[in-house]
């Protein structure tokens, strides 16, 4: 920290991270970015790492994990909220019309692969968790029985009433799968809503587009399930309405027999895996139950969440890893110990189990929309860096120049990534942003 204080490039450092926005664990960055008069070829402006400290430039980390970075997932939390925002009353480039479109809120769940210690709440009271009078014995002899009201924060909640009889197979394969089963139901749901209104699927995509925004979120006992938004737009997407036959009523009922007929299979194992029963799917208006605005916050509450609120790892796990010396539960341990097991076999390798571990499994994108839903994350990006760009060329940083006219030649390494203990401390007090846990904290 002091060394860092008493460096002369010090100003320059603090400006960097800075921009960094709080990011926990800035990447370094060494290149050049040169700026050619494509006419003439002269040199207009050269930008190199070379002056800048330690020769490089430290650039946010964005990752969307609140475990890893605060600052980055939350600057990833607030885009995804955008985003759905925009595809629910407009904005960003999607015309404010799109809130008339019939809108549904869906959330598809995972069936059931044992009894799991769970909280039931009833008008405000706690109730017991799985009490059965003549409950059975199962063949590890363990009665099938709890009749404790769990605390909100009790860490047995989601673990199974008996361990080993618990599918955790099942488990980590429904969650590997799910992306598939995912995109067949957005498949049977078009057929069906086609079906419904008495013409063909193709016949249908010259009328309506449906358009869907979706994000995975973890149960506690280590599986996905999804919310979705789903919206019936015009041939043209969200700028046009869709024809006054196609209904939210109507959708609803596409919704419910498609979450109800699609499948996806494990062919080598012939295990086949479809939702759990429990579907929800309500219409979301202006000024209803569910609004546009709980719903855009609630999805993006979830974006950048992983597996880690389950209490498995934030990182990948790699074979030679002692599963028993994991900082994890037993219930987490088993489902990571189920993927490697069945990664092993060859007949599995496109699921990449092993890989993907530590997300019990699923290898799906936390939040993923249809090419129509609204505007993209990477639309906001380009937007903010566009707006850092002219605070440059305002503040005299960059020069401007006519973007056609000038040949960028780029050249970026990766040059490490963090920040040392005391520039931890540093950081925090520049941007202002609460810092990790630190050595010797009391926990
Ligand atoms: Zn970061
Ligand atoms: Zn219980
Ligand atoms: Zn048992």
């Amino acid at each position: 920290m002091i060394s860092r204080l008493h460096d002369p490039d010090y100003n320059r450092w603090a400006c960097q991270i800075k921009r960094t926005g709080g990011c926990r664990q800035p990447i370094h960055l060494r290149g050049k970015v040169e700026h050619w008069d494509q006419a003439t070829g002269h040199l207009l402006h050269r930008y190199s790492t070379n002056t800048e400290p330690n020769g490089v430039l430290r650039v946010s980390c964005k990752t969307r994990r609140a475990s890893r970075c605060p600052a980055c997932a939350e600057v990833y939390r607030a885009d995804t909220y955008q985003l759905v925002r925009a595809g629910l009353v407009g904005g960003k480039g999607v015309p404010e019309t799109v809130n008339s479109h019939p809108c549904l809120f869906v959330t598809l769940t995972a069936p059931s692969f044992g009894v799991v210690h769970a909280r039931r709440e009833k008008n405000g009271k706690v109730l017991p968790c799985h009490a059965r009078r003549d409950a059975e014995t199962c063949p590890h002899g363990r009665t099938m029985s709890c009749t404790n009201r769990h605390g909100a924060d009790d860490p047995c909640l989601g673990e199974p009433l008996c361990p080993d009889c618990y599918d955790y197979d099942g488990s980590v394969l429904f969650n590997a799968i799910s992306p598939e089963l995912w995109r067949r139901f957005t498949l049977a749901l078009r057929r069906r809503f086609a079906r419904l209104n008495g013409l063909t699927v193709k016949a249908l995509r010259e009328h309506v587009s449906i358009a869907f925004a979706k994000v995975a979120e973890y149960q506690r006992r280590g599986v996905v399930h999804f919310h979705a938004v789903i919206r019936l737009d015009g041939l043209d997407g969200p700028g046009t309405p869709p024809p006054m036959w196609a209904t939210a009523d109507t959708l609803v009922q596409a919704v419910q027999h498609a979450a109800a007929a699609v499948t996806a299979e494990v062919k080598p194992l012939s295990r086949v895996f479809r939702w759990g029963t429990q579907l929800d799917s309500r219409q979301i208006t202006m000024d209803g139950d569910l609004t546009d605005q709980a719903v855009a916050a609630y999805i993006a509450k979830y974006a950048t969440k992983a597996a880690e609120c389950v209490g498995t790892l934030d990182r990948r796990i790699q074979p030679l890893d002692d599963l028993k010396a994991l900082p994890v539960r037993e219930h987490a341990r088993r489902l990571i110990a189920a993927c490697m097991n069945l990664g092993t076999q060859p007949a599995l390798a496109e699921l990449r189990l092993i890989h993907w571990a530590h997300m019990l499994g699923f290898r799906g994108h936390f939040s993923t929309k249809s090419r129509r839903y609204s505007t993209t994350l990477g639309a906001l990006r380009a937007a903010r860096e566009e707006h850092m760009r002219t605070e440059e060329i305002t503040t005299g940083r960059l020069p401007l120049f006519e973007e056609d006219t000038v040949l960028v030649v780029a050249h970026w390494e990766y040059a490490g990534q963090g920040l040392s203990l005391g520039e931890q401390l540093l950081a925090a007090a520049i941007t202002g942003v609460r810092l990790p846990q630190m050595v010797g904290d009391p926990q």
